[in-house]
């Protein structure tokens, strides 16, 4: 077989076969197969695609590269969540202890963030002493117990998906959707839990920034985990404005804590809310949001995030004593007119955070883990120049910041509004 001849292939909208899309992963996992050639490969599949079929083989083959977890230690059904990447998205800080407040288990394992999205661990890393690097023992013993866990992946999951997503990164093949599909199931799959929740971002901060994209990209991996057994409901929710008011590592700590304990903005705790219901479900607990209402009005979701910290060796006392990490300097961000805000490049937004030093350009990068911003900005929201829009959390220079943020609100006449959940998709038994 010769990699030219399935580069020719997919460039002239042929169905690669399972033997030819085998030899591909195997042989560019132990490179054999030079990133050039795996570079037009890929050009090829993010213009003529991968139908069912040939994705299915893809994921079989990325799943197989690594290791698969073997999570049959943890008591009952094994539950996951993943998005696909938003700006100020913690929703894995609420959702986790919700759901064991509610008597289900979560065994997460979390990434970093890389560019304009944020990762739940540099989030959890804001927290003093948190470890995200626990043993298959003591992830299992923290899960049996508590009812939740979140670690880093370990090193040899999927390594398949790490070489070809830096290769994605640099050769602007990310947004395929067959690729996006492969690539988060592959990993949720190769982590061993028996139901997965997906939520599917949409909009100006996300991959997919139309409904009808991130809809075809939902049934996808609904269909690949069915293919593979596993249960997947995918909820499409909106990334056309960043999620809550807090995008930084501290500051969405915070805001976490306060949708924990029934203080968080809106939009941000319909979303938790909603999604740690579709996780009770799926884990045959069919009063979740009574259930959900409960531990938050009990303290009881608080009291799981602070066992789950403490059980990862972060400071209890810092969350306690609001003193986590805060910026030196707090500056008033003003809309440039009178009007309603009526579009949101969320993916600025969450570029102007990684320049005041919240997220990486680069993966060598070091975060700063006070800085942010805290803001109101939502699609429709009357807004004035005297009036303060978004606090900008600093520990340098923020100019750069205030350009950005004046060029990603726009502000009219018309009053826009969207939903957070614009859909949920599951296969129909
Ligand atoms: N998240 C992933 O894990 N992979 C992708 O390809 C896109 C988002």
């Amino acid at each position: 077989m010769r990699i030219v001849d399935i580069i020719e292939k997919k460039r002239d909208n042929l169905v690669l076969s399972e033997k030819e899309i085998t030899y591909v992963i195997k042989h560019y996992s132990i490179g054999e197969v030079p990133d050039y050639q795996m570079s037009a490969l890929l050009m090829a599949i993010y213009f003529n695609g991968m139908n069912k079929e040939e994705t299915s083989y893809l994921v079989r083959e990325m799943l197989l590269s690594g290791d698969v977890i073997d999570l049959s230690k943890l008591e009952g059904t094994k539950l996951d969540k993943h998005s696909t990447g938003g700006v100020g998205d913690k929703t894995s800080l609420v959702i986790g202890p919700l759901v064991a407040a509610c008597g289900a288990k979560l065994a997460k394992m979390s990434g970093r963030g890389l560019g304009h999205t944020g990762g739940t661990l540099d989030k959890l890393e804001a927290i003093k002493g948190f470890n995200i690097h626990l043993t298959e023992e003591q992830f299992f013993k923290q899960v049996n117990e508590i009812g939740v866990a979140i670690v880093g992946q370990t090193k040899n999951l999927v390594p398949a998906d790490k070489l070809l997503y830096a290769l994605r990164d640099v050769t602007a093949t990310v947004p395929s959707i067959p690729l996006i599909a492969a690539s988060i199931m592959s990993k949720k799959l190769a982590s061993g839990s028996d139901k997965i929740v997906l939520d599917v971002k949409v909009g100006s901060g996300a991959f997919m920034t139309n409904l009808d994209d991130a809809e075809e990209l939902a049934n996808a991996m609904v269909e690949i985990g069915d293919s593979f057994g596993k249960e997947v409901v995918a909820v499409l929710s909106n990334m056309d404005q960043p999620l809550g008011e807090a995008i930084g590592n501290a500051l969405e700590v915070k805001e976490a804590i306060k949708t924990l304990k029934g203080h968080g903005p809106a939009d941000f705790t319909k979303l938790c809310f909603e999604l740690t219901e579709e996780l009770l479900t799926l884990a045959g607990i069919n009063n979740g949001k009574e259930l959900i209402e409960k531990a938050v009005a009990s303290g009881a979701a608080y009291q799981k995030f602070l066992d789950m910290i403490e059980a990862q060796g972060g400071s209890v006392e810092q969350i306690e004593t609001d003193t986590l990490p805060k910026a030196k300097k707090i500056v008033k961000y003003y809309p440039t007119a009178n009007g309603y805000i009526t579009a949101i490049d969320t993916k600025e937004i969450g570029r102007a955070a990684m320049l005041l030093g919240a997220g990486r350009a680069s993966k060598d990068d070091v975060i700063d883990m006070a800085v942010g911003l805290i803001s109101k900005a939502k699609l429709g929201l009357l807004v004035n120049t005297k009036e303060s829009l978004i606090e900008i959390h600093a520990n340098g220079d923020y100019k750069e910041v205030i350009e950005v943020l004046n060029n990603a609100i726009t502000i009219g006449s018309e009053i826009i509004s969207k939903p957070i959940i614009y859909k949920k998709i599951r296969k129909e038994s």
